[in-house]
């Protein structure tokens, strides 16, 4: 291609990158945008991806509960199914299901011929059959630019099967309860939280949770997710708390809302767990190995599911996917965001509920 050329073809690109966030020239919107805007796309109410302040939000209709819950339920929002498509300025915008959280969805931008997918966050792994249970699979899309996260994009991250993972945390729950002793199971509230209640043998004992994880269970029970019965913590007498699971956003570590547990083992589920020495930098007993985004078997399914001839890399490991990409023939660069999911999504869950030190806020109120 010459300097023309590629000045023409740039000039046709559907998302570029602007100081406010990612931008469609042709539609006049955002995606994910960091800094106030007119029109916002959202592709899930993460708080590094969903940020107040926008003048008009759209998003999927399977995420409105949670995304009003965190942006405020009066935010000017249209809600659109999966696949269903609205015009504007010409472009053609579809939402599809991205497998990552409540509501996540990867937008589909189509004008003048031209398809570009957005994944946002995304959800899948090596193995073919599982999904993330507590919210709509990924869906692949065909395109011709796709812009992808690459979060867990190196190749020491690979899941294992989920059906593994959740044997693991069960035997060490039920170990617990048989010798008197609490589970502290520690996990981002929106999301994670969600996923390992989902996962975890409700038989083994009652399940508390804290009051930072309360309110986003009732939007995803509300949206049909099925989670097992959960209790407040000031709901169950001393013995039970002895052979409970505690769900809690990592705010409460080293907390005095931990204390009424005594004597208690803890735990912490990331994907960043699978980094050697990440459980002992949390200062925990135990580490699982449980992610919200695809790892990398899982990132190259979805690339090359997307039949993308070109692959735009944001937030996580871009150098080493750019240079994975064009290794196979793939025209790929990096766009510069300000994602970075978990940094921030600790701290905004800290400050949205009121929990940065670790307190209830469910029972200041009684
Ligand atoms: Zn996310
Ligand atoms: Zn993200």
């Amino acid at each position: 291609m010459d300097r023309a050329q590629a000045t023409a073809a740039a000039a046709r690109d559907l998302v570029v990158e602007r100081p406010q966030g990612l931008y469609c020239p042709p539609g006049d919107f955002y995606i994910d945008p960091w800094q106030p805007v007119e029109r916002a796309v959202i592709t899930h109410a993460h708080a590094d991806h969903a940020r107040r302040g926008h003048a008009r939000y759209l998003a999927s209709a399977e995420g409105e509960g949670v995304l009003r819950a965190r942006m405020g339920a009066d935010i000017e929002l249209q809600a659109l199914h999966w696949g269903e498509v609205v015009e504007h300025r010409g472009v053609c915008i579809s939402l599809h299901p991205a497998g990552h959280v409540l509501g996540s969805a990867q937008v589909r931008l189509e004008h003048t011929g031209q398809v570009w997918v957005v994944s946002g966050d995304y959800w899948l792994s090596g193995h073919e059959a599982e999904a993330n249970p507590t919210c709509t699979p990924f869906e692949p899309v065909r395109c011709d630019c796709f812009i992808t996260e690459s979060t867990f994009g190196l190749p020491i991250y690979r899941w294992q099967p989920q059906a593994a993972l959740f044997a693991e945390i069960n035997a060490w729950w039920a170990d617990n309860a048989a010798a008197g002793r609490a589970s502290v199971l520690m996990g981002y509230a929106f999301g994670k939280a969600q996923r390992l209640l989902a996962g975890v043998d409700a038989a083994i004992g009652p399940i508390v949770v804290h009051g930072a994880v309360e309110p986003l269970n009732a939007a995803y029970r509300a949206a049909g997710v099925a989670l097992p019965p959960t209790h407040r913590v000031t709901e169950l007498p001393k013995e039970a708390l002895r052979r409970a699971l505690v769900l809690a956003p990592p705010s409460v570590a080293g907390s005095p809302w931990l204390r009424r547990f005594g004597e208690a083992s803890d735990a912490f589920a990331s994907g960043w767990m699978a980094l050697r020495g990440a459980r002992r930098r949390r200062g925990v007993d135990r580490g699982f190995v449980l992610s919200d985004h695809a790892d990398w078997p899982g990132l190259q399914r979805a690339i090359a599911a997307t039949g993308a001839p070109r692959v735009i890399v944001t937030h996580g490991y871009e150098a080493v996917m750019v240079r994975w990409l064009q290794e196979q023939g793939c025209q790929a660069g990096a766009f510069r965001t300000e994602y970075g999911d978990e940094a921030i999504e600790a701290e905004a869950s800290g400050m949205e509920e009121g929990t940065a030190d670790g307190r209830d806020p469910g029972e200041a109120a009684r």
